[in-house]
């Protein structure tokens, strides 16, 4: 395409392999700093620097562009790229069945959206100045949300949208017969259908008056009625629901005769080697060790706050799993029931012993068992408050943020996949069809988002799963929250892309000194069968200096040829047919290639980079087709477009006002976009022991829906640790399950509405994120307002809808939805919050507050949200008040997280954190699940010397101990003993003075304390069972990641001890409070 054009571009051609094998004598000074050496300094001048934060807004106008990596839905996009039109002629990959509904055309995304788009976007652009929020973190309700986002959901309903959304707005003229399970406005509220009884208030309260709304029945009990022992008998007698948890489950048990259904199949993917590893993941139930002595807690009769096990199922419901049993869940909510755990009132002051000893769960959903039973994974789907508060003002009282934490793409061991010729979806608002709809009789089933009546087609009558007609409540479609459809032809906009995959790679003299190359290109060798594809794979490579350098891979070629391109200020592709080549056609030449890249620019001492026109070269390379450019850098861009310069000032470190968290060009971002409209995905890996603009630089991944790494000081030699760490990251980064020209959309309840949105992705219209490449490993968080009360629902939903292409050439949507209850008072708001999901999601807008304002602000609007919803609640919940800092026990671990996020590495002051690092972690915020963000947030402790199999996982014939998790305070630790701090990405052995001989012995191999090494990073592996055990427990807990922590062991005397010291968050520092000073702090802003 790029042919024939003439003027100043030169081509050169050479042979390989070029020259020899010399190492370059000249040594990059920069790339010699230690790893650990900076960071770990408490040389901050000054206390904590904002003890008494100014109240600041978070967002100042929700819509305002930002560079903070978090989207509105307000964002106009021209990025409609070829291909993207929904008119064009269906690829028949499927035949497609005749549809018993025309009307339907189930196109993603449906073209009333575009224009919803267009009219919700006025309010929010850019210099339109929508109202300040008054306060940051929750939701809207001073911007009124423009109506087009009603009318991409609802614009269809019969009867309008009206602005009292109860009663008829369904269109529901037909009472409902015995399917129904979902209270349908219009019609009384069944009660107890939905939700568990027991949602009463803490106890301490008095009974509050009834604030029912006369038109509404009480959910559940009354609330001065104590919570009940079981289910309650409307539950169990009522027909309608009855009827359907009896059928739920015989669907569900009834397993038998799917490999005979004509037209309908079951896959289960197949397990990649990861998804094995990740499968047993740590909220899965098991048998919990005891509670060492001296840590117990203070709650009475209640071994570590801990739900019971089994609560979840493991994943998504096979069908080859039975159900979980009514009983088993009926026993565990009963015992929930007993011991009214989650209404119990916390005095932070006086309970410090409050962190759980075993990883804490995700509260769960107060729905009735049979609706709960079905609910999507908390590991997959997870909403800040699981109670959704009625009204907006009732969210505004409760000052606590509103929004959903999503992994869509996580690798799961079982999934039903479900091929049809037809996808049941709402006529409506295009809601898949799902566990929390509800069948008004065989033939017409409600929307559960919208309440639109839906016929139900002709083949969903059939359930292939037990071979009877006339079941369509028992479809997996209806009885799975997790699923994954094949998608028809009308899916497809274009056939589905080849998997493409472009490496470019840095070749300066500073990338060939630090030997990454080598590295990379074995890792390429040794996984290049293990890319993700098939037969249609395609593969190329380029390489830059101050020049572009591309690689002929051409068939009958005896070695790959290198073409040179020495003019980047205009950059063409030479026979670009010859430089994406087929994989399988081509692996020979590619091998050799692989081979030879490392030895070629040994003696190059060019040290310019020209990455901007390399990323040009590569975008205008892959726009044909899509795919995924994976981009490796280790330096500042020097010439050409893209070029930066260096903004880190190392004196300003330690303040946090005026750091460079902001692009220094739109360079990045804008191709980002390019790339974006021609479905590709740029992956960052930066390697570097100097400064290098990561907050420019990492705007070509995050808008393009790409994954940022980052290896600081890599070198092969003097930092070799590193040199593991990018071996298995690269491993899983070439290995892992990838979706290519993907979007996601999320949709809720009529009435909920989705504003703003953190992750890696481009928003293309109102709610449709635009992924050219999706990873099993990215998680991403929503913020939402309640628009229109939510008068008469018992319940509300959300389904994200993923639509991908698969490595395999299939064009795939994986759905989720969840399903909540909604109450009306501020203390069931509070007993259902979800402290994990509400800290990652305070994280994720810190991080964009720290961009558009400052770190400052951040931080202050961090402390702010604990104190305004301890305030709240102590003003709003609290009947007697009482002395001491009184939180409910959902949120008792609120003020340790949101301390823990001021000593973390992206919102930390008074250290010198590098610039790049800071921002790394940004990104991290913004693109990890949320149990990683934890992780690194709040790490976890555990001693480690007197490991016992006692309570010990057994995973295929090992034993995997289970220590109790310790606090996060030097007062935890005994120079007798040894201690192993899990905080994600790294991991601390620390060895106490005294710690016995025998256990030195037995697990390093060296006679005594003072013979164990230095700078030691691998334990060895010994035959003997304290090795074997400790061994066992760190590999388990690596494998549950897709990122290697390292490990470095310390003694007492290390010079990395600081690190370690640096995450005990309940501890002073030097620069930040104590967890009891943070608590002194909070408690006297919240009695103010
Ligand atoms: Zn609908």
């Amino acid at each position: 395409m790029l042919a024939g054009r003439g003027g100043g571009q030169r081509a050169r051609t050479r042979q390989l392999p070029l020259p020899s094998t010399a190492p370059c004598p000249v040594q990059n000074p920069l790339t010699h700093s230690s790893h650990m050496s900076d960071g770990q300094r408490y040389n901050s001048p000054g206390l904590y620097s904002h003890p008494i934060p100014t109240k600041t807004p978070l967002h100042p106008s929700p819509g305002q562009y930002n560079y903070g990596g978090s989207q509105n839905v307000s964002q106009l996009s021209n990025y409609q790229g070829p291909g993207q039109t929904l008119n064009r002629a269906p690829v028949g990959l499927i035949s497609v069945a005749p549809l018993q509904h025309t009307g339907s055309s189930p196109q993603m995304p449906p073209p009333s959206q575009n224009s919803a788009a267009i009219s919700s976007a006025g309010s929010f652009l850019p210099g339109t100045n929508p109202p300040a929020l008054s306060n940051w973190q929750y939701g809207q309700t001073s911007v009124s949300q423009p109506a087009g986002s009603q009318t991409s959901h609802f614009a269809h309903v019969t009867g309008a949208v009206p602005t009292q959304p109860s009663a008829s707005s369904s269109g529901n003229t037909n009472p409902p017969t015995s399917y129904q399970y979902a209270a349908s406005p219009g019609v009384p509220p069944l009660p107890n259908s939905y939700m568990k009884p027991g949602s009463a208030p803490p106890p301490v309260s008095q009974p509050l008056p009834s604030t029912y709304p006369p038109a509404r029945p009480p959910l559940g009990s009354p609330p001065s009625g104590g919570p009940p022992l079981g289910r309650p008998t409307a539950a169990i007698t009522s027909p309608p629901n009855s009827s359907v948890s009896q059928a739920l489950l015989n669907s569900a048990t009834n397993q038998e005769g799917k490999e005979s259904v004509n037209y309908l199949f079951f896959l289960f993917t197949h397990p990649s080697p990861a998804s094995q590893n990740l499968k047993m993941g740590r909220s899965v139930g098991y048998s919990y060790p005891s509670l060492p002595p001296g840590y117990q807690n203070t709650s009475p009769g209640v071994p570590g706050m801990q739900p019971p096990p089994m609560q979840y199922p493991d994943g998504p419901q096979s069908f080859h799993q039975p159900a979980l049993g009514t009983n088993h869940l009926a026993a565990s909510m009963g015992s929930l029931s007993l011991q009214p755990e989650g209404v119990r009132l916390v005095n932070l002051l006086q309970e410090r012993n409050i962190l759980p000893t075993t990883p804490l769960q995700a509260p769960i959903p107060n729905l009735h068992e049979d609706i709960q039973k079905l609910n999507c994974n908390p590991e997959l789907f997870r909403c800040t408050l699981t109670n959704i508060p009625q009204t907006q003002a009732l969210l505004n009282k409760a000052k606590l943020p509103l929004g959903l934490l999503l992994h869509p793409f996580k690798d799961l061991s079982q999934l039903p996949v479900v091929t049809s010729s037809t996808i049941v979806r709402c006529r409506s608002c295009r809601t898949y069809i799902n566990p929390f709809v509800s069948f008004l009789d065989q033939r017409r089933w409600k929307c559960n988002l919208c309440y639109r009546v839906n016929d139900v087609p002709e083949e969903f009558m059939y359930n292939p799963v037990t071979r009877v007609y006339g079941e369509p409540h028992k479809r997996p479609e209806v009885q799975n929250a997790t699923i994954e459809f094949m998608a028809p032809s009308e899916y497809m906009l274009r056939p589905p892309q080849p998997p493409v995959y472009l490496f470019v790679f840095d070749v300066s003299h500073n990338a060939i000194e630090t030997g990454y190359l080598d590295t990379v290109c074995k890792s390429l060798l040794d996984n290049l069968d293990l890319l993700p594809g098939n037969t249609r794979t395609k593969i190329g490579f380029i390489t830059f200096d101050s020049t572009i350098h591309f690689y002929s891979l051409q068939e009958g070629l005896s070695q790959p040829q290198m073409l040179i391109v020495s003019d980047i200020e205009d950059v063409f592709i030479p026979m670009p047919e010859n430089l994406l080549v087929n994989l399988n056609e081509n692996k020979e030449l590619i091998q050799d290639l692989l081979r030879t890249l490392p030895q070629m620019f040994t003696k190059s001492l060019e040290t310019q980079s020209a990455l901007g026109p390399a990323l040009q070269a590569a975008f205008k390379l892959m726009s044909p087709t899509g795919g995924r450019i994976s981009v490796f850098q280790t330096q500042l861009p020097s010439v050409g477009v893209g070029a930066l310069k260096s903004r880190e000032e190392p004196n300003q470190r330690a303040s946090a006002k005026d750091i460079h968290l902001t692009p220094s060009t739109d360079f990045y971002k804008k191709l980002a976009l390019d790339c974006s409209g021609q479905q590709v995905a740029v992956d960052l890996f930066l390697l570097s022991g100097q400064y290098s603009d990561l907050a420019s630089l990492g705007c070509i991944s995050r808008y393009s829906a790409g994954s940022i790494y980052y290896y600081q000081s890599y070198h092969h030699k003097h930092n070799p640790v590193q040199v593991e760490k990018l071996q298995k990251e690269l491993k899983r980064y070439l290995t892992r399950k990838i979706g290519f020209e993907a979007v996601m959309r999320i949709r809720c309840t009529k009435g909920l509405s989705i504003h703003t949105f953190h992750g890696n992705f481009f928003v293309r219209s109102t709610d449709l994120l635009s992924l050219p490449n999706v990873n099993p490993d990215a998680g991403y968080a929503v913020q939402m307002s309640v628009e229109e009360s939510l008068t008469d629902m018992q319940v509300v939903s959300f389904q994200s809808a993923l639509l991908y292409t698969s490595s395999k050439g299939e064009r795939r949507i994986r759905v989720h939805t969840m399903c909540l209850p909604v109450v009306t008072t501020l203390s069931d708001v509070y007993l259902g919050a979800d402290v994990q999901a509400i800290t990652g999601l305070l994280a994720n807008m810190a991080v964009d507050r720290s961009v558009s304002a400052s770190l400052s602000d951040a931080r202050d609007a961090l402390v702010n949200a604990v104190i305004d919803s301890l305030s709240a609640y102590r003003a709003s919940v609290l009947s007697v008040q009482q002395p001491g800092l009184m939180a409910p026990f959902s949120l008792r671990l609120f003020p340790l997280y949101v301390l823990a996020l001021l000593k973390q590495k992206a919102f930390q002051t008074g250290t010198t954190t590098r610039l790049d690092e800071r921002i790394f972690t940004m990104c991290q915020v913004k693109n990890q699940p949320l149990i990683y963000l934890m992780l690194m947030t709040h790490p976890s402790l555990y001693r480690i010397d007197n490991l016992t199999d006692e309570g010990a996982l057994n995973i295929s014939d090992r034993t995997i101990p289970q220590p109790p998790i310790l606090q996060l305070s030097v007062e935890k630790l005994s120079r007798d003993g040894a201690y192993l701090m899990d905080a994600g990405s790294v991991m601390f052995m620390w060895i106490g003075k005294n710690c016995g001989q025998n256990f030195i012995n037995q697990v390093f191999g060296v006679p005594n304390y003072a013979s164990i090494p230095q700078n030691m990073t691998h334990l060895p592996e010994l035959d003997t069972a304290e090795s074997t055990r400790i061994i066992a427990f760190i590999s388990w807990l690596r494998e549950q990641r897709p990122f290697f922590p390292i490990l470095y062991i310390i003694r007492d005397e290390s010079p990395l001890k600081p690190s370690f010291l640096q995450n005990m968050i309940e501890d002073r520092t030097e620069s930040a409070l104590s967890y009891y000073e943070f608590l002194l702090h909070i408690q006297q802003q919240v009695n103010k």
